[in-house]
């Protein structure tokens, strides 16, 4: 059992000051592996109190300082690869392979793309060139809470605190309960890079501790990553301190695939889909066919959730693992279970785990077909492998159905025709729109519209989001 119960606050571990143990459970076994403990309101408080008396001279320090600090971060995470991949994979799941390429390297992409977009960012300008007297500053805004949640854990750790330390801010993190021990991991890479005492705190804990970085007067932003439910919550509770709240929360993806799509495009979605076992904001969860390749699609969807290999998660290969918790064990079959009571059809997976498995939180990759968008699987995010297939006769009506939901991160398009490429993703009301597979550019902005959030994260988007505009006229023009 991993003991490490401690806080970093002010520059050093120290214990909580009420002992509230909290278990991490392996979901490969579904039992506890690791013990951390629950920060209180006042741990929250002291890590709030650390970072802003750093404020005033962290935010004053010249921006290549920080930079710089950022460089060293970098290779110290380079040198904790295998500390990061196991303990994300014995955290939330994820085959050890996936979690030694894509989670890892996930992570080291954003710090590496806010480097080079860094130099990009117009931290002081004048209004305009009649105006010689009008200057604009860009700020630090102050201290910052940030609050993430597991399943990519460390991009959505990295896209926070990267940022907010080139813009200036100092922060306190209070990382998801699932994945409390890679956060500390993160913690000691800071602390070896350098990062001044204050500057950056973590305090462990669930809802209870994030709420208490959301009520406090004297946190000026929450950045949160996580379900829109608690966004929402989130969000009333900051409107008591009028704080800002920069929100990126669940997705529910359409991918349209019209009759000259490329021939992989249904094998490329439905893998996409299972990915990360299914675990991901931006996956394309509903597929939308034109009908002239619809039923061959289907063949094809059921051919792949066949073949998806299912497996523990400190084994090496291409499978996908068990899903996180639970929690997310029990949502995703109560999900099933509706799209079958539902009257969609079930035509690959379902109930239950996949046959060989009696314990861990196993999901058997699942495809339903001729899902209504007034089902619950059509409407819900489930967050697990099961996609959701759907035929359409015009392109306005494809159009309709991806638009007819409540969030809006992710869309895909899969079409040759470029003049519909352009003309479709025109139309998706998402954050992001994905064609023919080609994959953001490494510094391009991450987020949603409506129910998927409000913020951008990455590149230049990502550290303006910890950036206050300001307006001071009268300058003395040099
Ligand atoms: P979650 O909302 O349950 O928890 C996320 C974080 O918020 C955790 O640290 C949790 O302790 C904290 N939290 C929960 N309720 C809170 C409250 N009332 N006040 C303060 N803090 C609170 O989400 P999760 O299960 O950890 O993550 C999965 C969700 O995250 C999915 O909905 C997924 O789509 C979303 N997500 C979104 C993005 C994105 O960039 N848009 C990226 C990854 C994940």
């Amino acid at each position: 059992m991993i003991e490490k119960r401690d806080l970093y606050i002010d520059g050093r571990w120290s214990a909580p000051l009420v002992r509230c143990d909290m278990p991490v459970i392996d979901p490969t076994t579904e039992l506890p592996f690791a013990v951390v403990t629950r920060a209180g309101a006042d741990d929250a408080d002291a890590a709030v109190r650390a970072a802003r008396r750093v404020f005033p001279v962290w935010s004053q320090t010249p921006p290549a300082l920080r930079r710089d600090l950022v460089v060293r971060i970098l290779e110290e995470f380079d040198k904790r690869q295998i500390d990061l991949a196991t303990m994300i994979s014995r955290e939330m799941g994820a085959p050890i392979d996936l979690a030694m390429t894509r989670q890892f390297r996930g992570g080291r992409k954003h710090i590496e793309q806010f480097i080079a977009a860094f130099d990009d960012v117009e931290f002081e300008r004048k209004l305009a060139p009649d105006t010689p007297q009008d200057l604009i500053l860009k700020q630090p805004i102050g201290v910052v809470g940030l609050i993430t949640p597991w399943n990519w854990t460390l991009n959505q750790i990295a896209l926070k605190c990267i940022a907010a330390l080139l813009a200036g801010c100092t922060m306190v993190l209070k990382p998801s309960e699932i994945t409390p021990q890679t956060a500390m991991i993160w913690t000691e890479i800071l602390h070896d890079a350098g990062v001044p005492a204050g500057v950056f705190n973590l305090v462990n804990g669930d809802a209870t501790t994030g709420a208490a970085l959301v009520e406090h007067p004297d946190v000026d932003l929450i950045s949160f990553t996580g379900s829109t439910r608690a966004g929402i919550e989130i969000t009333k509770s900051a409107a008591e301190t009028v704080k800002r709240v920069v929100l990126e929360m669940g997705g529910k993806g359409a991918n349209l695939i019209f009759a000259d799509a490329d021939e992989n495009a249904v094998r490329d979605g439905v893998e996409d889909c299972f990915a990360n076992s299914g675990q991901s904001c931006n996956a394309p969860t509903r597929m939308f066919v034109a009908r002239s390749r619809y039923r061959e699609a289907v063949d094809q969807a059921r051919a792949v959730a066949v073949a998806t290999k299912v497996g523990a998660s400190h084994m090496s290969g291409d499978h996908i693992g068990p899903v996180a918790s639970k929690e997310q064990f029990d949502k995703v079959q109560s999900l099933i279970q509706s799209g079958i009571d539902q009257g969609a059809r079930l035509i690959a997976g379902g109930l239950g785990r996949p046959d060989g498995f009696s314990t861990g939180y196993y999901v058997r990759p699942t495809v339903f077909a001729d899902v209504t968008p007034d089902m619950d699987i059509a409407r819900r995010e489930i967050f697990g492998p099961v996609l959701c297939m759907v035929p359409f006769d015009t392109e306005d009506e494809a159009i309709a159905m991806a638009n007819d939901t409540r969030f809006g991160l992710t869309n895909y398009i899969q079409t040759a025709d470029t003049d519909r490429q352009i003309r479709v993703a025109r139309q998706l009301r998402s954050g992001m729109v994905e064609i023919n597979g080609v994959a953001r550019g490494p510094a391009a902005p991450f987020g949603g519209m409506r129910q998927s959030g409000n913020g951008r994260e990455g590149g230049v988007w990502g550290i303006e989001e910890f950036l206050e505009v300001r307006s001071i006229s009268g300058w003395t023009v040099v």
